[in-house]
């Protein structure tokens, strides 16, 4: 009850600490430790919180490095806690160092502001001067030299070296140093500026910028849109041979290719496919409701409204519904719409949603095609992407459709909302689905606004799971669209941060899950 109680859950990636579990999670532990300690009552700590959710997620690839935990003061199970560590004022952040004794009691970050940037930088400095034992997972932070790096693959069993060359005040060599720590087969150091005899073998006259060095002295300039920390980490995450540690390598294409059962579809990652649209209709309408016996109530509602936005009409082109299919397939949805919508009663069962689904699929001109055939939300396994993935395309696609067709901005993202809610069989993702709505749906106020809220709630949960078992390694979860997908969608600020060009992230959204856009390949 204490964690549900706090300003965090166990999604947020912080260590959620109690009177129970301090101990094993503060003393000894091979990372450092950030605490914060707050009181839930606490007016500065409420305003802080978003902030110190957000350093979590920009930093959850240090955890083996540097973790963050929070503990909420104001409970009375945990008095001891904070009374042991000394707390007075809330929010206090400390930091302990890795293999901290029991009686240690952290060092306090004297000020600090609601900026994530600042925070991290402070956390850094803070690693820095880490004393012996060096929490193992860490990577050296101190700048390199011509002369280590003239012995680097001596010592070091990886492919590339990425060389930061920046001035001193800059922190970018070592955020991005610690980005790729969860990263096989790559090094990352950072070069300072005086670093003379290595500025001039390479000609670097940019800081900051990044090389890749090679055995035997070779190297190439990293090519980045942007000079920055973002851009980066995910060039250097993606370069040959750099896999995730403790993840199996992506298994080839040309070994899912000889895979006879159900045969690798080659398919092209920057596009939509009308295959997979209708795979998620299918495994959605036959298996996941399928489920249910019958639908009454809340389930009832949001039944008719799922079909009812699937199978909605702009007024103007009524042959057009929001799910861009086939007509065979929209005629379908059209059919199973106003029959839902002549049903007066408070409950109808599966078996006859279910008649008038299958009835209706004798009729050549009204049919969903039985069976799925993923292609751009195939698995490298079976076990990953497919229906999830479709979920998330279908109801991109259909913000978009309603960002030209429709009037009520929250329209698909309600009938989203409580599909999900009802009916997703990940019964763990609805949770998470559903805290998310109720905080920040009501912000939607305009049609394109829908777009960028199921876009950036897509975002958050992609950084949720980036690194997850669930994730499948030929597909790895990243902040979307990437640099080289959309290369406008991204800036940085003055300060240096990554940023969205929300302008520029619209207008591609509204282009890649356009209707007319969605490729027709492998239907039957
Ligand atoms: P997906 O995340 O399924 O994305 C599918 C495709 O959409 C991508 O290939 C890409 O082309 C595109 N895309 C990616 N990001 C964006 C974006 N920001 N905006 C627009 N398009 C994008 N799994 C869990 O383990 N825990 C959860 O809590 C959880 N919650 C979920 C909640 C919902 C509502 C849904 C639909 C799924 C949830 N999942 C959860 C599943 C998880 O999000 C993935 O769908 C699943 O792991 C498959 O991942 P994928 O690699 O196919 O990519």
């Amino acid at each position: 009850p204490s964690a549900e109680a706090g300003l965090y859950t166990a999604s947020d990636q912080i260590v959620l600490l109690t009177q129970e579990n301090v101990e094993s999670i503060l003393i000894n532990s091979t990372a450092a430790m950030i605490v914060e300690f707050y009181a839930s009552w606490c007016g500065h700590c409420v305003a802080f919180s978003p902030t110190y959710k957000a350093l979590a997620r920009d930093i959850k690839e240090w955890k083996p490095a540097v973790d963050l935990a929070a503990v909420d003061c104001a409970d009375q199970e945990n008095r001891e806690v904070c009374k042991t560590y000394k707390v007075r004022g809330y929010p206090t952040i400390k930091f302990f160092h890795a293999y901290s004794k029991p009686d240690y009691e952290g060092l306090p970050f004297r000020e600090f502001s609601r900026n994530v940037q600042d925070l991290r930088h402070k956390i850094l400095d803070k690693l820095e001067t880490h004393g012996e034992p060096w929490p193992p997972a860490c990577p050296p932070l101190e700048p390199t030299s011509q002369m280590e790096v003239d012995v680097f693959f001596e010592t070091n069993d990886v492919k590339h070296l990425a060389l930061i060359f920046e001035d001193a005040t800059s922190y970018v060599g070592r955020e991005v140093t610690l980005d790729l720590l969860q990263f096989d087969s790559i090094a990352v150091r950072r070069v300072l500026n005086t670093e003379e005899s290595l500025v001039t073998k390479l000609g670097v006259t940019e800081f900051p910028s990044c090389y890749l060095y090679y055995p035997g002295g070779n190297f190439t300039r990293l090519r980045v849109d942007i000079e920055a920390r973002a851009f980066y980490s995910y060039a250097l995450q993606r370069l040959p041979g750099v896999v995730r540690s403790g993840k199996p390598p992506p298994v080839s294409t040309e070994l899912l290719k000889n895979n006879t059962e159900d045969p690798w579809r080659p398919f092209d990652k920057f596009r939509v496919y009308m295959a997979d649209l209708e795979s998620t209709l299918h495994y959605s309408l036959r298996v996941e409701l399928g489920a249910q016996s019958v639908f009454q109530g809340r389930a009832l509602t949001s039944l008719k409204a799922y079909i009812s936005v699937l199978a909605k009409v702009h007024l103007a082109e009524l042959s057009d519904t929001y799910f861009p299919g086939r007509p065979i397939v929209t005629n379908l949805l059209k059919d199973l719409n106003s029959w839902l919508q002549k049903q007066t009663g408070d409950r109808i069962s599966y078996e006859a949603f279910k008649e008038k689904l299958e009835n209706d699929a004798q009729s050549p001109n009204s049919t969903l095609p039985d069976g799925v055939r993923w292609v751009g939300c195939q698995g490298s396994q079976p076990h990953f992407r497919r229906y999830p993935c479709g979920v998330w395309t279908l109801f991109h696609v259909l913000t978009v459709q309603a960002n030209s067709k429709g009037s009520d901005p929250q329209e698909v993202l309600r009938a989203m909302r409580s599909y999900v809610h009802n009916f997703f069989g990940c019964r763990e993702c609805a949770g998470h689905f559903e805290n998310m709505a109720a905080e920040t749906l009501e912000q939607v106020t305009s049609l394109p606004t829908a777009v960028l809220w199921l876009w950036s709630r897509h975002n958050v949960v992609n950084n949720r799971l980036a690194g997850a078992l669930s994730e499948d390694p030929q597909f790895p979860k990243i902040q979307w669209p990437p640099p080289d997908m959309c290369s406008a969608c991204h800036a940085v600020k003055d300060n240096g941060e990554h940023t969205w060009n929300l302008t520029e992230v619209l207008k591609f959204l509204l282009t890649y899950f356009s209707s007319d856009r969605i490729l027709t390949d492998y239907l039957e």
